[in-house]
């Protein structure tokens, strides 16, 4: 791969003259090949032609996760089906999935972001790669693992689940660099030391790619002290091929996103209008460089902001900060918005707390009630039932201050709640049923 073909070292001008160059063209193909943005093009009085700059990007329609299904299965495809080599579905969610389909030339293209991506990181052809994210449908297993055979890395395709086994595989072939849910990265540890293993001393793990599921830095801080190692934020979706759309490189200072292959702006979820750098808002995306599904102004539904200083490795990709939640995870109790990552930010940040934690939503009456239930460290346990009663009053206290309502808190012993081996489900909104 030579510089000349990757433009992960533009400069700014020339990052955007490409973008352009490319948008142009993929209006022209969503123009006459897909019904849902010929009428939208319509309805707004809008030609492909009358796109002369990046400036120009507002007057296009955005494209819904709604559409996307509405197009479900080939509605948005603009090749050939001879041309397709393979279907991803977008996870997580009920009724019918949301369709991605692929050429070649996109899973090529796909990989190569994977490929840049874990570069970025320091990985390479030295380096044993575990994926332990789900393969099959959901993009995160595939197309990483492409990306990283690409790279050069011996690849073990593990998936998920079979823990021990993945901790044999990890120990036996001194795996240097896993991609997991930080969930399943605090299990794993778990399990390691159940089996008598030290995360630490016992594994030559040096890198972890996290991904697929909001988490919050202290987390993130709590993993790379378990392992000891570097741990690096990952963000794809399936509806924008997969993972690699945006990746943090060595300064770890937000996720750069790669701008020569999708277009991104912030919006305010309610009004659509574009925010300023550094607002936080709904990550909007329109792909640059995909043939069997360009998307235009994709609303993610993910919460995020563009960091407007340049970053320190010289990379001109604006970086985005690590995704908040979901515009639709967020919750309302008692008319205050709250998102599952703040209270988990908060959690994590207390010493006391161990790794595992759920929060259950209530209604008593005409009351909502909020149950955060936490394992607290073993060591906690040995004190008295005054000490315990305590340490329950500081994080009630805590996270009444920051969140502005008073939670239950339980505190339960390490290994008390349900493990997982893919995304957590850490919230349980009992107000519906
Ligand atoms: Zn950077």
């Amino acid at each position: 791969m030579s510089r000349e073909i990757d433009p992960e070292y533009l400069d700014r001008e020339n990052l955007e003259k490409l973008q352009l160059k490319r948008l142009k063209k993929v209006l022209d193909r969503v123009y006459h090949k897909v019904p849902f943005y010929r009428e939208a093009f319509d309805a707004r009085k809008v030609k492909p032609d009358n796109i002369k700059n990046l400036k120009d990007l507002e007057r296009l329609p955005f494209t819904t996760r709604e559409d996307l299904r509405a197009g479900y299965p080939y509605g948005f495809l603009t090749s050939s089906l001879s041309r397709l080599v393979r279907l991803h579905t977008s996870t997580g969610t009920t009724g019918k999935p949301k369709a991605v389909l692929f050429t070649q030339k996109d899973i090529d293209q796909a990989a190569r972001l994977i490929t840049r991506s874990m570069s970025m990181t320091g990985a390479g052809p030295e380096d044993v790669f575990q994926n332990m994210m789900s393969y099959g449908l959901f993009t995160g297993g595939l197309i990483f693992h492409y990306g990283a055979e690409r790279a050069g890395l011996l690849v073990i395709p593990s998936g998920t689940g079979n823990t021990e086994r993945q901790i044999e595989l990890m120990h036996d072939f001194k795996t240097t660099i896993v991609h997991i849910t930080p969930s399943y990265a605090l299990y794993l540890a778990e399990v390691m030391e159940r089996m008598g293993m030290d995360p630490r001393g016992d594994f030559n793990l040096r890198i972890v790619y996290l991904g697929a599921e909001p988490y919050s830095e202290a987390t993130k801080s709590k993993i790379e002290e378990i392992f000891s190692l570097d741990a690096y934020d990952s963000y794809g979706l399936s509806e924008m091929n997969g993972p690699g759309v945006a990746f943090e490189c060595k300064e770890k200072c937000g996720m750069h996103l790669w701008e020569d292959n999708f277009i991104m702006e912030v919006i305010d979820q309610e009004t659509l209008e574009i925010r300023r750098d550094s607002e936080e808002g709904e990550l909007v995306l329109t792909t640059l460089n995909r043939e069997a599904m360009p998307i235009l102004r994709y609303r993610t539904g993910d919460l995020t902001h563009i960091y407007p200083d340049p970053c320190r490795c010289g990379r001109v990709h604006r970086r985005i900060s690590r995704i908040k939640g979901r515009v639709d995870d967020m919750f309302i109790l008692r008319g205050v918005n709250i998102f599952p990552s703040e209270v988990e930010r908060i959690l994590m940040g207390l010493p006391e707390v161990g790794r595992n934690y759920q929060i259950v939503l209530e209604r008593h009456g005409g009351l909502e009630e909020m149950r955060v239930i936490l394992e607290i460290k073993k060591r906690f346990f040995r004190g008295s039932l005054k000490d315990l009663k305590r340490l329950q009053n500081k994080i009630k206290a805590r996270l009444k201050g920051e969140l502005m309502v008073t939670p239950q808190v339980e505190l339960v012993e390490p290994a008390t709640l349900p493990r997982t081996t893919g995304k957590a489900k850490r919230l349980i909104d009992k107000r519906k049923i």
